[in-house]
C-alpha cells in the first residue's frame, strides 16, 4: 500500500461512506492515517447500572429492550426511547431528535452505549447515547468484564470524530489495515531528529502506531504530545518565516517627533494612559526602522486603542503620507470615520471611507462640516493621486482596484489574522511595504497569542482609562429573573437602553436539532415586549439580516428609537452606542468567560452606571462559580487563561477560527510546549530561512497552510 493510494482503491467503500470521507477531506492512505482518534473508549467510564450517577459520562453494556418513537409532549421533538439492561438492574435511554434509532436496535440486542446519565423528572435515564453493536456479547459478559471488580483493558478504542455515513468503527479497521501493512515504513519523520531527541518526542512512525492503537495511555499521551507540538511548530515555522519575508521589504522610515505627538494628544477630551503612550511611543519607534513594522496591540473593549492608532496615524499624514485603516464591519467602518474626521478635523486633511454598499469624503464641498456620500471611482482617483491621506473601510480596502499613492500605514482593527497573501498584496514594485498595526480586544491566552500571532510583536494596553465606571456584574438564577427585569425597567425609565444577547437566532427546530430551552433573539424580542415591557419598544439584530436590515435597526437603537435590543452575539465586536448601559446575557453558561467578558464591554462607553445581568439556567454548582469569575477577574486577558484552564483548549470561543486543530489545541494548555515550539521555530528560519536543509519540513508546513510561501 502506499500512501498517496486513493481510499477506494484500497477498501471498499459505499457511496455514503465515500460521500463522508470526502466531507472530512480524506482521499488517501495518508490522510486517514493523519486522521486521529478524538479519544479513547475509556474504560474506566466502563459502570454497571446500578453505579451510574446522574451528570456522568458513562459506559454500559446490555441488552436493549421496549425501544420505541414518540415525540415530547411540548416540544413536539421527536425521539426514541428505550430500556437498557444488564444483570445489576436497568436505565432508561432518550434520544432527542434521533427517532430512527429506535429502529436501527432490535429488541434484546446486545450493544455498548456511551452517553450522559441525567436526572430527569420523570427518573435517571441515559441520555442520546452513542451505540455501538456487541452481537457476540453474551448478557452476562459484563460479569467478565469486571472480573474480581476489575475492569478488563482490552476494551479500549479508539473513539473517531464520525460523521452521517461513516462510523468510528470503520475508521478502526481501515486504519488497523493499514497499520497491519508495511506502508508505515515508507513515512520519514519531517521533524528534524535533534529536535525530537531534546523534548524526548517519539518519531513519526511510533507517534503514528501509539495515537491509533496505544498499548496503554502512556502512549497515547506521548504521541499526541509529539503531534500537538509538531502543529505549533509548524505553525511557528510558517509565522516566523512570514514575519522574515515581510521584514526583508523597505520602509517609509518616519522620524519620531516628540513635540508633534505631545501635541496632537492633548487635543484629545482626556489624558491618555501611560498605556496608551507607550504603545503609541513603541509603535513610532517600529516606524522609524528601516524595515516595516509588524505589530499587534491587543486591549481590552474600551482601553483606548483608536486613539494609539489616531495618533501614529497624524505621525504618517504629516510626511504626505497615507494612512488605512481597516474595520471588520461596515457598521464599525462608519464608526471609525467619524471618530477620524473628530480627530483630524483641525488638520484640515481629507478622510474617505469605502465599504461595500458605497463610499463617502469628509469634508463635503457644500458643507466642510460634513460628509458626503461620493461616488467609488471617484474616490479611488483621489486616493490613487495621494489627496485623501486616510482611508477608512472595511477589507474592500485592500483589494486590488484601490490604488495609493504612498501607503505607509496600515491598520487592522479586530481582524484575526492578516495572512501571507494579503500582506504581499501591500508591498509595491519598489519593495517598500507599509507599517502593519493590527489591533485586537478579542481576549486570548498567552500560549494561543504567542502561536498564532508569532509573526507579529505584542503590545498590551492592560490599563483602563481612569474614571470609568466599573459594570455591575451579577450572576442571576432562574428564580431572580423577576426582580431584575423589575431593575432593568428603572433604567429604561430614565432612559438607558439595555442589549439583551441571546445564544441563537431562531427557534431551534425540534425536527433538525437538540437545543431545549435556548433563548432566541427573535422569540426573546417578542416574548419581552409581549410578557414584560409592553410599554417599551423591542428590536432584533443578528447575522442573517440583510445589511440594510441591520443598519437600519443600529441607527434606531443609536436614535433612541428602540429601547431593547435583542441580538446575538454579532454586537460582539465594538458597536457605540453609549446610551446603552445594561446588558443582559442569556443562556450563559454557553459562553466562554472571555467572550462574556467582551459581550459584557458594549456597555462600556458611557459616563452612566453600567449593568451586566448574566441569566443562568443552573441554579448554583460549577456553572455558577466559573461565572462569578466575571465579578472578580481583572481583564479579558485573565478570563481567557480561566476559559483555558477551566474548560479546556477545546471550549476556547472561536477555536476553529484560530486554524487550529483540537490536538493543536491541547499544546495550548502547556506553554513550555509553545515556548520550545516557538524557540525551535525561530531558531530553524535564523539559519535557514527558506529551509533548504529541511525540504520534508518545509512541504509539511506548506501543506499545513494553504497560503504559505516559500521562494
Ligand atoms: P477600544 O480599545 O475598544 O477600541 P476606543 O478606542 O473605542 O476603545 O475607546 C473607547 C472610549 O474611550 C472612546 O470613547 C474614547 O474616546 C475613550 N478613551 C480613549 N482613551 C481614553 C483615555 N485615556 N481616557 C479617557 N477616555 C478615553
Ligand atoms: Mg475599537
Amino acid at each position: 500500500m502506499e500512501l498517496s493510494c486513493r481510499l477506494e482503491e484500497k477498501f471498499r467503500i459505499d457511496v455514503n461512506q465515500k460521500r463522508a470521507l470526502r466531507r472530512l477531506k480524506l482521499f488517501t492512505v495518508h490522510d486517514l492515517l493523519f486522521h486521529f482518534p478524538v479519544r479513547y473508549s475509556d474504560v474506566s467510564t466502563v459502570k454497571r447500572i446500578e453505579e451510574l450517577v446522574p451528570g456522568e459520562m458513562a459506559t454500559i453494556y446490555g441488552k436493549v429492550s421496549k425501544l420505541k418513537t414518540k415525540k415530547a409532549w411540548r416540544s413536539k421533538t421527536p425521539m426514541a426511547e428505550g430500556i437498557i439492561e444488564d444483570l445489576s438492574g436497568k436505565i432508561k435511554i432518550i434520544w432527542y431528535n434521533q427517532a430512527y434509532l429506535a429502529k436501527m436496535l432490535h429488541e434484546g440486542e446486545s450493544v455498548k452505549l456511551t452517553g450522559r446519565v441525567t436526572g430527569g423528572k420523570s427518573g435517571t435515564y441515559l441520555a442520546n447515547p452513542e451505540f455501538e453493536r456487541m452481537p457476540n456479547m453474551p448478557i452476562d459478559s459484563h460479569v467478565s468484564i469486571f472480573a474480581n471488580g476489575k475492569i478488563s483493558t482490552g476494551l479500549s478504542f479508539p473513539v473517531y470524530p464520525e460523521t452521517r455515513g461513516i462510523t468510528s468503527k470503520w475508521f478502526y479497521h481501515a486504519i488497523e489495515k493499514i497499520l497491519r501493512d508495511k506502508t508505515l515504513y515508507k513515512i520519514s519523520d519531517y521533524i528534524p531528529e535533534e529536535i525530537l531527541k531534546k523534548y524526548s518526542l517519539p518519531s513519526l512512525k511510533t507517534a503514528l502506531i501509539w495515537i491509533h492503537k496505544p498499548k496503554n495511555p502512556k502512549n497515547a499521551e506521548a504521541a499526541r504530545k509529539r503531534f500537538a507540538f509538531e502543529e505549533v511548530f509548524c505553525i511557528q515555522l510558517e509565522r516566523q518565516h512570514d514575519k522574515h519575508e515581510y521584514r526583508k521589504n523597505k520602509s517609509f522610515k518616519i522620524k519620531i517627533n516628540k513635540k508633534g505627538v505631545d501635541e496632537f494628544l492633548k487635543r484629545f477630551p482626556f489624558e491618555a494612559t501611560s498605556a496608551q503612550k507607550k504603545s503609541i511611543q513603541t509603535i513610532l519607534e517600529d516606524m522609524s526602522h528601516d524595515f516595516p513594522m509588524s505589530r499587534l496591540l491587543e486591549g481590552d473593549v474600551g482601553s483606548g486603542k483608536t486613539a494609539v492608532a489616531a495618533t501614529a496615524a497624524n505621525e504618517v499624514v504629516k510626511k504626505n503620507l497615507q494612512v488605512a485603516y481597516m474595520a471588520p464591519t461596515e457598521i464599525l467602518a462608519t464608526q471609525h470615520f467619524y471618530s477620524f474626521i473628530q480627530y483630524f478635523f483641525h488638520t484640515g486633511i481629507q478622510v474617505g471611507l469605502i465599504t461595500g454598499s458605497g463610499c463617502k469624503k469628509f469634508p463635503s464641498k457644500v458643507n466642510p462640516k460634513d460628509a458626503t456620500p461620493i461616488s467609488r471611482s471617484q474616490l479611488l482617483k483621489w486616493v490613487a493621486e495621494g489627496q485623501i491621506p486616510i482611508l477608512i473601510g472595511t477589507h474592500a480596502l485592500i483589494q486590488k482596484t484601490v490604488k495609493f499613492k504612498n501607503l505607509a500605514f496600515v491598520v487592522i482593527d479586530e481582524q484575526h489574522r492578516f495572512g501571507t497573501a494579503q500582506r504581499r498584496k501591500l508591498v509595491r514594485k519598489d519593495n517598500v511595504a507599509p507599517h502593519l498595526l493590527s489591533m485586537t480586544a478579542t481576549p486570548i491566552p498567552r500560549t494561543l497569542a504567542l502561536t498564532i500571532y508569532g509573526d507579529l510583536d505584542l503590545s498590551l494596553l492592560d490599563e483602563m482609562p481612569p474614571g470609568r465606571k466599573e459594570i455591575i456584574t451579577e450572576i442571576i438564577t432562574p428564580n431572580n429573573r423577576g426582580g431584575t427585569y423589575e431593575r432593568v425597567r428603572d433604567e429604561i425609565k430614565v432612559g438607558r437602553q439595555v442589549f439583551v444577547i441571546c445564544p441563537r437566532i431562531y427557534e431551534a427546530d425540534p425536527e433538525k436539532e437538540l437545543a431545549l430551552n435556548v433563548k432566541s433573539a427573535v422569540e426573546e424580542a417578542k416574548r419581552l415586549k409581549k410578557e414584560i415591557f409592553p410599554e417599551y419598544d423591542t428590536g432584533v439584530l443578528h447575522s442573517k439580516m440583510s445589511k440594510e436590515k441591520k443598519e437600519g435597526v443600529m441607527n434606531d437603537f443609536a436614535k433612541g428609537k428602540i429601547n431593547i435590543l435583542c441580538a446575538t452575539s454579532v454586537v460582539e465586536v465594538g458597536v457605540n452606542v453609549p446610551n446603552a448601559t445594561v446588558i443582559i446575557i442569556e443562556g450563559a453558561e454557553r459562553f466562554g468567560l472571555a467572550q462574556l467578558h467582551q459581550l459584557r464591554g458594549r456597555v462600556l462607553r458611557s459616563t452612566h452606571q453600567a449593568y451586566c445581568y448574566i441569566f443562568a439556567e443552573a441554579k448554583s454548582g460549577k456553572t455558577v462559580e466559573r461565572l462569578k469569575a466575571l465579578k472578580t477577574a481583572k481583564n479579558g486577558f485573565e478570563l481567557a487563561e480561566l476559559d483555558l484552564a477551566l474548560r479546556g483548549a477545546g471550549e476556547l470561543s472561536g477555536a476553529k477560527q484560530w486554524g487550529l486543530s483540537d490536538i493543536g489545541m491541547e499544546a495550548i494548555k502547556n506553554l513550555k510546549m509553545v515556548e520550545a515550539a516557538r524557540i525551535e521555530a525561530v531558531r530553524l528560519i535564523a539559519e535557514d530561512p527558506e529551509l533548504f536543509k529541511y525540504p520534508l519540513l518545509k512541504s509539511r508546513v506548506r501543506e499545513r497552510a494553504g497560503e504559505f510561501h516559500f521562494e
